[in-house]
């Protein structure tokens, strides 16, 4: 007998929004098992109980502590996990749940955005081994030196289904959500944005890291180390989907835009242009995790500069904290908060060997009146952060011309 193929297969949130969905869901884990297929199932918390979470604690503490806030979202996919098991149980299935700790994924310490590093997966196997449909709860792991439950970061059962796919040895992952696929565009705000066949892993991480919230970019990175093809489809229509992968027939100039409304631009005021500055800013933040991204040093004058980059807004308070410390610690003029900014990128393997593209983005945006504040490249990726205001305007006039004119 041929040994069985494995498939991940993971739900996000709208997919299992209530009982309904959860039924809907329990017909697909099924088709795929009566293929022939061992299948492993990664749920999302449910609809946006995520965030309602999150809504309870600002209710009872300023500011929680990272420890009890894992213990309290890593609880949204144990509520899916459980009900889809159950269900799948009523309906003759044999199945079981396991948390992200039972599963043995083995995290980093840092709560909230912790990093998987291992997964031992020894239930999960024996799950398979028994011809069980395991569902694990995506989003969580376990850290062995603290002893405690930590939780990825926002998409994080993205990660979760790759990696998992990735120890168990799975032909593919596929992630099924509420649209048909990767688009060229966020198809909420380009409604004749176009969908993808096939994106390389390169070029769905620059769209990952720079706004499309479709998948998260850590899991692309899982698929482009392990080599696992991943299919991003929907649940409700059960289409062809996307498939990312190493390589693609035709490499597009440009395969995407995106955009990120979730990030804030700070300022560092009156530093000192000397050696080593820019190492003691960015050192000390990145020891508090932050994801920094686009950095700009003015020229300076009398020896003195400014520094200015952008962070995702969530991480706001931390970031203040720290730049209050440096601006003390640097004798410096102090620091400035702009929540009005936004990032549009365009994003495309074929740029490599094709000139212009960049002068091209820059003089459609300044023809639409779109002012540039900060600009960042990658050989496959153009970024440009704006006035928050203007980013469906910018994306309009970037899809039109690089993607539908073409
Ligand atoms: P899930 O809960 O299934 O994980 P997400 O909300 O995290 O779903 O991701 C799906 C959403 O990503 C879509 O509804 C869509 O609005 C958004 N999105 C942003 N950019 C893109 C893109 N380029 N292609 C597809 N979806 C995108
Ligand atoms: N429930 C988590 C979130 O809302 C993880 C996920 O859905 O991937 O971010
Ligand atoms: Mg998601």
């Amino acid at each position: 007998m041929f040994p069985m193929t494995l498939i991940v297969q993971k739900y996000g949130g709208t997919s299992v929004a209530d009982t309904n969905s959860l039924k809907l869901v329990a017909e697909r884990i099924i088709e795929c098992k009566e293929d022939n297929n061992d299948v492993v199932v990664v749920p999302s918390a449910m609809g946006s109980s995520t965030d309602e979470l999150i809504h309870l604690a600002s209710q009872l503490s300023e500011k929680p502590t990272p420890r009890e806030m894992d213990m309290l979202l890593s609880a949204g996919e144990r509520i899916t996990m459980s009900l889809l098991s159950m269900h799948l149980n009523s309906l003759g299935y044999s199945s079981f749940s396991l948390t992200g700790s039972q599963a043995g994924i083995i995290t980093t310490s840092r709560h909230g955005k912790a990093e998987i590093e291992e997964i031992t997966g020894e239930r999960v196997k024996e799950g398979i081994d028994q011809g069980d449909i395991v569902i694990v709860a995506g989003f969580q792991g376990f850290n062995r030196d603290t002893r405690e439950i930590t939780t990825l970061g926002r998409g994080g059962s993205d990660a979760t289904a790759v990696a998992l796919a990735a120890a168990l040895g799975a032909e593919r992952c596929e992630i099924f959500t509420d649209v048909e696929g990767v688009y060229t565009a966020d198809p909420r705000i380009i409604t004749n944005a176009q969908l993808i066949d096939e994106i390389t892993y390169d070029e769905m991480l620059e769209m990952s890291s720079s706004g499309a919230g479709v998948l998260m970019a850590r899991s692309v990175e899982f698929g482009r180390r392990y080599n696992v093809p991943i299919i991003v489809k929907s649940t409700f229509k059960n289409n062809k989907g996307t498939l990312v992968k190493e390589k693609v027939m035709e490499e597009a100039i440009v395969s995407g835009v995106t955009h990120n409304d979730k990030e804030i631009k700070f300022t560092l005021f009156g530093v000192p242009d000397q050696p080593g500055i820019a190492g003691t800013v960015f050192g000390s933040l990145s020891e508090i995790g932050t994801n920094v991204d686009m950095i700009v040093q003015n020229v300076s004058k009398d020896s003195i500069t400014d520094i200015s980059f952008t962070a995702p807004s969530e991480q706001q308070s931390e970031v203040e904290e720290v730049l209050k410390q440096i601006s003390d610690k640097l004798n410096a003029k102090g620091f400035d908060v702009d929540q009005n900014i936004g990032r549009v990128s365009i994003i495309g393997a074929g740029m490599k060997s094709e000139s212009g593209v960049a002068s091209k983005m820059f003089k459609i945006l300044g023809e639409s009146g779109i002012n540039i504040s900060m600009i960042s490249t990658s050989p496959i990726r153009v970024s440009c952060v704006i006035n928050s205001k203007d980013i469906d305007q910018a994306l309009n006039v970037l899809h039109e011309e690089f993607i539908t004119k073409k």
